[in-house]
């Protein structure tokens, strides 16, 4: 049976989630702009939805876009930003281990005469609030910078980045795709004008992301679909209700939970981690033990190919460099911006846990990592 550990990836969706939604594929499967009987009672409840949305990052409702996915919202943000702006800049600050949502709309924006600062990262995973200082010019108009690293964990000084965004008219996105669920969120107290965040990271469906925008901005956000009037009118298509209510539900159980869930999920996190360091020779953790989420962590394991340790280990879900890029051999370009060393880029692992991971689960992940790393190393004429 096999054991998932790859949360940061995606998630299973919660049950509560799923049984929230159903109706909306049935009975209520209305149109919410129709504005017969079964129309305005869909249109009520995506506003409620949204309500409950916006408050579980200290939003207003009127602040929440709907997008289809945390790329779609990352990329709207940054494009839209650039698009409004360009007058007055053309310049965006952002850092090096950013998702490739983020880092692949910047290269675009690259090619179409915007310039693009990649501030580095210490071996922790953190930006230098002295580097971002350094970055700033007459024409930065943005500023990306993600909340929670996907593939360590590392959680960015934010509102150090907006307090001093904001002294020099910088706007400030922030992807917290992987914040969302495992720490508070509120958008006021991190002083971003922007914040995405998505569906299924957070034991909601696939295919639904939000995009938070300062109602301050909202006037200046460009669409970048366009048609109907839906999303305040920057982005255009019939709403995806059934992910709407369920990523509403997703929302009211992290608020209602959040504190009981991260205590669970970092429970397990440090006993895999302290399993691993103690009972695993040649092993150490990739990134920060402290300034992370309570979600993941990503463990080098000497003389170990980690493809090979997971097919050894074929039971256990988790993620070699990260899940979008496993189709290419190339190694993190976050593992590579954190400095870890060159020889242990291919043996280094990413493990996620969530909601629903056992700590029997844990103990049996970490027993069957053990025996696969000792048959392996066997094999290595490195390792011995
Ligand atoms: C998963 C992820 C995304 C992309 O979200 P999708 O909904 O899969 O498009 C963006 N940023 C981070 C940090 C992520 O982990």
């Amino acid at each position: 049976m096999s054991i998932y550990l790859d949360y940061s990836a995606t998630t299973p969706i919660d049950p509560r989630v799923f049984e929230a939604m159903i109706p909306y594929f049935k009975e209520k499967f209305a149109n919410p702009s129709s504005i017969h009987s079964l129309g305005r009672v869909v249109r009520e409840d995506v506003d409620k939805a949204r309500a409950t949305i916006a408050k579980s990052i200290g939003a207003e409702p009127h602040e929440i876009i709907f997008t289809a996915s945390g790329s779609s919202s990352d990329n709207m943000a940054i494009r839209s930003i650039a698009e409004k702006f360009a007058d007055r800049g053309k310049h965006i600050i952002t850092c090096a281990i950013e998702h490739k949502a983020v880092l692949q709309t910047c290269k675009y924006l690259e090619k179409h005469g915007y310039e693009v600062t990649y501030l580095p990262v210490d071996k922790e995973g953190l930006v230098s609030i002295e580097d971002f200082k350094n970055a700033i010019r007459r024409d930065t108009i943005l500023v990306s910078i993600m909340l929670v690293n996907n593939e360590i964990g590392t959680i960015q000084p934010i509102r150090e980045i907006s307090d001093i965004a904001k002294k020099h008219q910088i706007f400030v996105h922030t992807d917290a795709v992987q914040a969302m669920g495992k720490m508070k969120i509120d958008v006021g107290e991190l002083g971003v004008d922007l914040l995405t965040f998505s569906g299924h990271k957070i034991c909601a469906p696939k295919g639904i992301g939000v995009l938070y925008v300062d109602e301050n901005l909202k006037d200046d956000m460009v669409p970048l679909v366009f048609g109907g009037s839906q999303e305040f009118g920057l982005r255009a298509g019939t709403e995806n209700v059934p992910n709407i209510i369920g990523l509403a539900k997703a929302c009211e159980i992290v608020m209602d939970e959040l504190d009981e869930e991260t205590a669970h999920i970092r429970h397990l996190r440090d006993l895999f981690e302290n399993r691993i360091l103690n009972e695993i020779p040649k092993t150490y953790v990739n990134g920060s033990r402290e300034k992370r989420v309570c979600s993941v962590t990503n463990i080098a394991f000497k003389y170990i190919e980690a493809e090979a340790l997971m097919i050894y280990a074929d039971e256990i879900c988790c993620s070699t460099g990260s899940a979008c890029t496993s189709e290419s051999v190339d190694a993190s370009h976050v593992l590579y911006a954190i400095g870890v060393d060159p020889v242990d880029l291919h043996g280094s692992i990413r493990f996620s846990f969530g909601r629903f991971n056992t700590e029997e689960e844990i103990n049996r992940a970490v027993d069957m990592i053990k025996s696969s790393v000792e048959k392996l190393r066997a094999m290595s004429p490195l390792a011995q």
